[in-house]
């Protein structure tokens, strides 16, 4: 059995570092391209969400690659997402690609549920071992957003251009080469070493800026091209909603782990504004646009990608939020024709236009 997954940012680390410690074969697809879209594109219904797009795309590369099983995760609720993975392994069987496709539905009830889905792909590995294994997948995941939450602060007051960009890479290396849970804590050491290298101006001045949204669009930089990077090169400190390692914990531990930010505390934060659940992220992104106003940022992008319907949701509640909460708020939607030069001018114009606020605000203080 040889497993691929679709990409999604860098979890590719975290389920190669699971399956590869229970002994599994993995083929990680080649990371999204203008081929990987240009493939998936083609094959895909017009009117589908781009991320199944990027995901049909995904496992044709790597299915020439010698893939012949894909892991993916299920959902349930309004939004497509629900049948997305049955639907492109339609889409495979039709062209002719075989593969098998085992399928991480969230828990209903049960943590259980999830380890039993686990234990289809290693066979006859001991249950212990299954736990060590997701285990230490997830210390990858949280590794990794731990890194990346470094970067976010390190990119708008780096002295050398580009040399955050650079380090990053770097101490994504270190952990994904991490064997074992011993290995990893000295990697993780190594890896922080690596960021605290960068040169900084630590007195620097830097707008805020918390990013909401669909979790594909959020997490995979192809799809958002890059969001973060240009928004730390115009000097602004972004965080994100959404982490790979919190999303783990809420949908497939079920909460199991405490002390990490969890989606219940963001859905009550938008209560005044959406009390119900919209499928996908869509009371995640109101919520926690809320609880960024909360945190004194200036400003708040949503990402979608084109047709998203629980983010057309949020969209359509954000100008009230913004309006009551007096938090400058921009809606960014991606597809197959978005172009880096296009956003990188609507990002310009958005960081002026908070610049300019928080001026009017610092001297009206
Ligand atoms: S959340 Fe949005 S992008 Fe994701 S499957 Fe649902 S509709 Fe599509």
């Amino acid at each position: 059995m040889k497993v691929t997954f679709p990409h999604m940012g860098h979890m590719w680390i975290c389920l190669k570092a699971m399956l590869q410690y229970l002994g599994v074969e993995v083929v990680v697809p080649p990371s999204c391209s203008k081929k990987t879209l240009t493939l998936g594109t083609k094959h895909a219904p017009e009117f589908a969400c781009m991320p199944l797009k990027l995901n049909l795309g995904n496992f044709m590369e790597a299915y020439e690659l010698g893939a012949d099983t894909i892991i993916m995760a299920g959902g349930c609720g309004p939004c497509r997402f629900g049948y997305y993975a049955y639907s492109e392994n339609e889409i495979l069987k039709d062209l002719k690609y075989n593969f098998n496709l085992i399928v991480l539905e969230p828990p209903e009830k049960h943590f259980s549920e999830f380890l039993i889905k686990i234990k289809q792909i290693t066979g006859n590995r001991s249950w212990y071992q299954v736990i060590k294994g997701i285990r230490f997948g997830f210390l990858k995941a949280k590794a990794v957003d731990e890194i990346e939450r470094l970067s976010f602060k390190i990119r708008p007051r780096e002295l050398v251009a580009g040399s955050t960009d650079m380090a990053f890479q770097q101490a994504l290396a270190e952990i994904d080469r991490a064997k074992t849970p011993q290995e990893l804590i000295i990697n993780i050491e190594q890896a922080k070493n690596i960021m605290s290298s960068i040169e900084i101006d630590q007195i620097k001045p830097v707008l805020k800026v918390g990013i909401v949204g669909e979790i594909y669009t959020l997490l995979e930089p192809f799809s958002n091209q890059n969001i973060e990077r240009l928004l730390g090169k115009l000097g602004v400190e972004v965080d994100r909603s959404i982490y790979l390692s919190e999303w783990i914990n809420d949908h497939l531990f079920m909460g199991l782990i405490k002390k990490m930010s969890n989606r219940e505390e963001t859905c009550r934060a938008a209560r005044p504004f959406l009390n119900h659940f919209v499928g996908g992220h869509g009371e995640e992104t109101i919520g926690s646009t809320v609880l960024y106003s909360e945190k004194g940022y200036d400003g708040v992008i949503q990402l979608l990608p084109f047709t998203c319907m629980p983010e057309i949701v949020a969209q359509s509640i954000l100008p009230k939020v913004s309006e009551k909460l007096g938090i400058a708020v921009m809606t960014l939607i991606v597809d197959e024709q978005s172009g880096e030069a296009g956003l990188l001018t609507r990002l310009e114009a958005f960081v002026d236009l908070i610049a300019q606020k928080k001026k009017q605000k610092e001297a009206l203080a």
